[in-house]
C-alpha cells in the first residue's frame, strides 16, 4: 500500500513551478513494468513499459512524460473485467505522449497502458543542465533529480507520485545492471543476461535508476541492524579500488550511526555504485547512491558527501517531498546530517559545524527565502546551509532530547510517504514547551529573508 499525500489534485492546466512540467491529470500509475533491452556500444534502448494506473477523472485522454529522444512504436491498453479500455490514437511531441481513447474510461477504474518504445537515451534539457539518462565511456547511469526521468522511461515525472517498479533489463553479457530494487533474479540467454530488479515500497520516479557497467560487487559490511552495504567498483583499476575501499571504509558506521539518530533504515540494503567517469556530484537514488571515481580520493576527501548521499534513504527516498518547493527537507537535512556524522565520529562538534557555515552563509547575499526558494535557486548552497542551520537551531532550542524525539517520530511518521513542512513541525510542537519560540525560530529561518542569528544555547 502506497501512502499518498491528501492535498488538493493539482489545477487543470497548471505545471510544477519548479520543473516546468504540466501536471498529468486524472490518475495514478500504481506500478510500472519494464522489459528493457540495453546495448551499450550503441546507446540503445528499446523496451515495454507496462503502467498500471487508475483514474479519479473520467478520462477521453491522459498524457505522459517522455523524453523526445526516445520513439514510441505502439501503445495498447489492458482493462479490466468490466472496462474495456481501448487505445485509439497516440502522439508524442515536447516531451508529453498523448493518449486518446476509443471510449471514454468512467470514473475510478483500474487499467494498464502497455508502451513499446526505443531509441538512443540522452539526459534531457534542463535549468539544472542535462539530466536524466546518460552515457559513460563504457556503460550508462541515469540521475534523474529533479525531472529526468522521462529520459529512459515513459512516466508521471512527480516527486509526489510515488509507485512501485518492476524491472527487468538485458544487458551484454560482461556488463551489470544495477537498478534502484532488489535484485531478484538473473538469467543468461545467449550472448545477453537480464537482470531483473522489483521495490517494496514506492519510489519517486527521480529516485528510479539504473547503472550499467563492468562492475565488481564488493561488500562493504553490514551494520548493525544487519542491512548489507554493498559497493560496485569499475573492474580494472587496482589502484581506484584501492582509494574507494579507503574512502567508503566508513559507510557501514555511517549507517549504524544515523540509525541511531533517525530511526531504522529504510530499504532492505544499502549501494554505492562508483563509476570509472569523473561526476560532477554525487546523487542520491532509492536505496542507492551514485559517486565519480573522482569523489574517492583515497583520503577521505569526500567523507561528508559519502555520509550527505546515505541520509538522503531517509530524508529524500523515504520521506518524499510532496512538491519541490521543499527542497531543504531533503537538502537540510542531509547537510546536518553531514555535521552529525562528524560529530559522531568525533572529529568536530555540529555546533563547530555550523558556526563555521553560519559566518560563511553570512557573507552572502540574503535574498532567498528558504520555504520557497524557486527553481533558480533550488540547489543553491544557500538551501543546504540555511536548512542545515535551521535543523541545528531547532536542536539547540529544543535540547537534544526532544529534539532527536521529534525527529525519530517524524521520520516513523513519514516513512515511504510523503512529507510537507507542516509535518514535521507537528512533531517538534510534541516535544516543545514554548511554542510561540519555536513559531518565531521556524519563521524567522524559513518565511524570512534576512539571516537570524547564530543559534546558541
Ligand atoms: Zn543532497
Amino acid at each position: 500500500m502506497i501512502k499518498r499525500r491528501l492535498r488538493t489534485t493539482p489545477v487543470p492546466g497548471t505545471s510544477d513551478s519548479y520543473t516546468g512540467i504540466n501536471f498529468n491529470l486524472g490518475y495514478h500509475i500504481r506500478g510500472y513494468e519494464l522489459d528493457l533491452t540495453y546495448r551499450v556500444a550503441p546507446n540503445l534502448l528499446m523496451g515495454t513499459a507496462t503502467l498500471r494506473m487508475d483514474n479519479y477523472h473520467a478520462l477521453d485522454s491522459l498524457t505522459l512524460d517522455l523524453a523526445n529522444s526516445l520513439r514510441v512504436e505502439k501503445v495498447s491498453a489492458i482493462g479490466t473485467a468490466g472496462t474495456r479500455v481501448e487505445v485509439a490514437r497516440f502522439r508524442h511531441s515536447d516531451r508529453k505522449l498523448r493518449i486518446t481513447f476509443r471510449n471514454q474510461i468512467p470514473v475510478d477504474q483500474e487499467f494498464s497502458l502497455v508502451i513499446r518504445y526505443r531509441g538512443n537515451p540522452r539526459p534531457v534539457r534542463s535549468q539544472w543542465g542535462m539530466i536524466g539518462w546518460e552515457e559513460l565511456s563504457n556503460g550508462s547511469l541515469v540521475a534523474s533529480q529533479p525531472c529526468g526521468a522521462p529520459s529512459w522511461l515513459p512516466c508521471d515525472d512527480t516527486p509526489d507520485e510515488k509507485a512501485l517498479f518492476d524491472v527487468k533489463i538485458a544487458v551484454d553479457n560482461g556488463y551489470s545492471a544495477i537498478a534502484t530494487g532488489e535484485l531478484i533474479g538473473r538469467s543468461v540467454s545467449g550472448s545477453m543476461t537480464t537482470w531483473h530488479y522489483r521495490t517494496r515500497e514506492g519510489m519517486a520516479t527521480y529516485l528510479a535508476a539504473i547503472h550499467v557497467g563492468d562492475y565488481e560487487e564488493v561488500s562493504l559490511g553490514k551494520a548493525a541492524s544487519g542491512v548489507p552495504v554493498l559497493a560496485y567498483i569499475p573492474r580494472g583499476s587496482s589502484a581506484l579500488k584501492a582509494r574507494i575501499l579507503h574512502d567508503f571504509s566508513k559507510q557501514v558506521a555511517m549507517v549504524d550511526a544515523y540509525e541511531e539518530l533517525f530511526g531504522p533504515y529504510p530499504f532492505s540494503s544499502y549501494r554505492v555504485v562508483i563509476t570509472e567517469d569523473d561526476l560532477e556530484i554525487p546523487l542520491e537514488a532509492h536505496g542507492l547512491s551514485t559517486f565519480g571515481a573522482n569523489h574517492a580520493t583515497g583520503k577521505d576527501t569526500w567523507e561528508r558527501l559519502i555520509a550527505h548521499e546515505l541520509s538522503h534513504q531517509w530524508f529524500g527516498n523515504s520521506l518524499g517531498l510532496a512538491q519541490w518547493n521543499d527542497i531543504w527537507l531533503n537538502e537540510g537535512f542531509a547537510c546536518y546530517a553531514e555535521w552529525l556524522w562528524l560529530e559522531k565520529a568525533g572529529v568536530k562538534s555540529a555546533a563547530a559545524s555550523a558556526l563555521s557555515f553560519y559566518e560563511e552563509l553570512a557573507k552572502l547575499p540574503q535574498d532567498l527565502l528558504l520555504a520557497d526558494p524557486g527553481a533558480k535557486d533550488m540547489f543553491d548552497d544557500r538551501v543546504y546551509k540555511r536548512g542545515a542551520l535551521t535543523v541545528h537551531a531547532l536542536r539547540v532550542l529544543l535540547g537534544d532530547a526532544a529534539f532527536f524525539s521529534a525527529i525519530q517520530s517524524y521520520v516513523a511518521e513519514g516513512r515511504h510517504g510523503l512529507v510537507e513542512p507542516r509535518d514535521l513541525k507537528r512533531h517538534l510542537y510534541m516535544v516543545s514547551t514554548d511554542h510561540a519560540a519555536l513559531d518565531a525560530l521556524w519563521n524567522s529561518w524559513l518565511r524570512e529573508l534576512p539571516l537570524p542569528e547564530f543559534p546558541t544555547a
